[in-house]
């Protein structure tokens, strides 16, 4: 019998795990990646217990943990005062989860050892320096034309999963329109081998410091030799250009904020990201579905955008899968979009831009009024629970299950 084929463009996180999750069903698959390389700039690192638990299906968490930073506690600090507000702590997720904690592990490792266990199925290619054109279908399947080394390719299959990240031409190509908005600043990424743990006493892996003037996000990674480095997140000033963001002056002075040190932080990569909120108005056209950035872009704070990624991509394979077992027929496709695209407006884009609005607070009254909020939240264990089972988007995933 002839096995479904899937072809998937981008070969992000998302893609990878969309096409891992495709083998091991016994789909034959085609990942197609437009660039030579996994693309390693500092982007997610914080992946939530939902998402292990996703992680964990298509077979990788063993090496996902080892290669990541186990953090079990969040904490929020007031930055100008240097001092903690509250901590929270995933231990509390202990029976609602296999894993009470987040993982730190760069995204660029997920896709990496995603490539390395699809190699290992004999049905799927995966082809990099290999940009997705143009996409189209009829009644029997779908087609990716493309542009590789050897010159134009078609890649035809029964289905097309564009996870071409934010600016997808899968997306543009079928026009369907990204509704939301851009903020007016951007965010700049500082990776520095100085150690925050020994800086911030009491600190944890995962900070939100707010600050009316310049909130951060602090966290750390293991890196790719393991010896483990730190991640600044700041927003830029509107007037800012990108090279006086980027420049020397303002990467210095900036991390001086957060904790000032005798001397310059030893900073090892900088960069500079815009941000969106933006949600496909529809997650599918035909044979054809749109999973990750492609779909929907959001702010970091918060680690939700990858997470909310990976959700679409599991959610979507066990769909297809049951319209191609015959279990349902076609229709179902379009719970997809209404699970997905729901669920992430909900749980992502109203999240990450109140997370945003937290740090950032000038109102001293509101501000102080946010602080009590997450204490009070903190010291009770109930709503400590529920807003853990939030942000770690189980309640997400339990939502999901009820949606027709
Ligand atoms: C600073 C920062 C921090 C973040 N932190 C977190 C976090 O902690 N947790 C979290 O959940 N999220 C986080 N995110 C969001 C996260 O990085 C994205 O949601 C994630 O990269 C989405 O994965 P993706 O595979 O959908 O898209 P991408 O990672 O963008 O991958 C898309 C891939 O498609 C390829 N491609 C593009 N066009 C084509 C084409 N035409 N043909 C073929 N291939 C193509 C690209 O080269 C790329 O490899 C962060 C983002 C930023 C900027």
């Amino acid at each position: 019998m002839k096995k479904t084929g899937i072809i998937i463009a981008g070969a992000g996180p998302v893609g990878v795990i969309a096409a891992l999750a495709c083998a091991q069903r016994g789909y034959a698959v085609t990942l197609l990646e437009a660039e030579a390389g996994i693309d390693d700039s500092p982007r997610a690192a914080t992946t939530h217990p939902s998402t292990l638990e996703m992680i964990a299906r298509v077979g990788l968490i063993d090496q996902f943990i080892q290669e990541g930073l186990v953090a079990r506690y969040f904490q929020f600090w007031d930055k100008p005062a240097r001092t903690k507000i509250v901590e929270f702590d995933h231990e509390i997720l202990v029976g609602e989860t296999p894993y009470p904690f987040v993982v730190q592990t760069e995204q660029h490792k997920l896709a990496r050892m995603g490539i390395e266990r699809l190699r290992t199925f004999a049905d799927v290619e995966v082809r990099f320096a290999t940009r997705a054109v143009t996409v189209s279908q009829d009644a029997d399947g779908a087609a990716v034309s493309a542009e590789s080394p050897d010159g134009p390719q078609t890649f035809r299959g029964d289905y097309v999963i564009g996870a071409d990240g934010g600016r997808s031409m899968i997306r543009k190509a079928l026009g369907i329109d990204f509704e939301g908005f851009t903020w007016p600043e951007h965010f700049l990424v500082l990776t520095t081998l100085d150690d925050f743990q020994e800086l911030l006493t009491g600190c944890c892996y995962r900070n939100y410091l707010a600050d009316p003037d310049e909130w951060t996000n602090l966290f750390k990674v293991a890196g790719d030799d393991g010896k483990g480095r730190w991640r600044a997140v700041f927003p830029t000033r509107v007037e800012e250009s990108d090279e006086q963001a980027l420049g020397d002056d303002s990467t210095y002075s900036r991390l001086q904020k957060v904790f000032p040190l005798p001397r310059r932080y030893n900073v090892v990569h900088r960069n500079l990201y815009k941000v969106h909120q933006r949600v496909a108005a529809t997650f599918r056209r035909g044979r054809v579905f749109l999973a990750g950035d492609s779909a929907h872009v959001n702010n970091s704070v918060g680690g939700l955008g990858l997470n909310g990624g990976i959700h679409d991509a599991m959610e979507l394979v066990d769909t297809l899968h049951q319209v191609v077992t015959k279990q349902a027929d076609d229709a179902l496709l379009d719970r997809y979009t209404r699970r997905r695209r729901t669920l992430n407006i909900e749980f992502v884009q109203e999240q990450t831009i109140l997370n945003k609005k937290r740090l950032e607070e000038r109102d001293p009254k509101a501000r102080q009024a946010r602080f009590d909020e997450l204490r009070a939240i903190a010291e009770d264990p109930a709503k400590h629970k529920e807003f853990l089972l939030r942000t770690s988007l189980i309640a997400s995933v339990r939502k999901a299950q009820s949606m027709a």
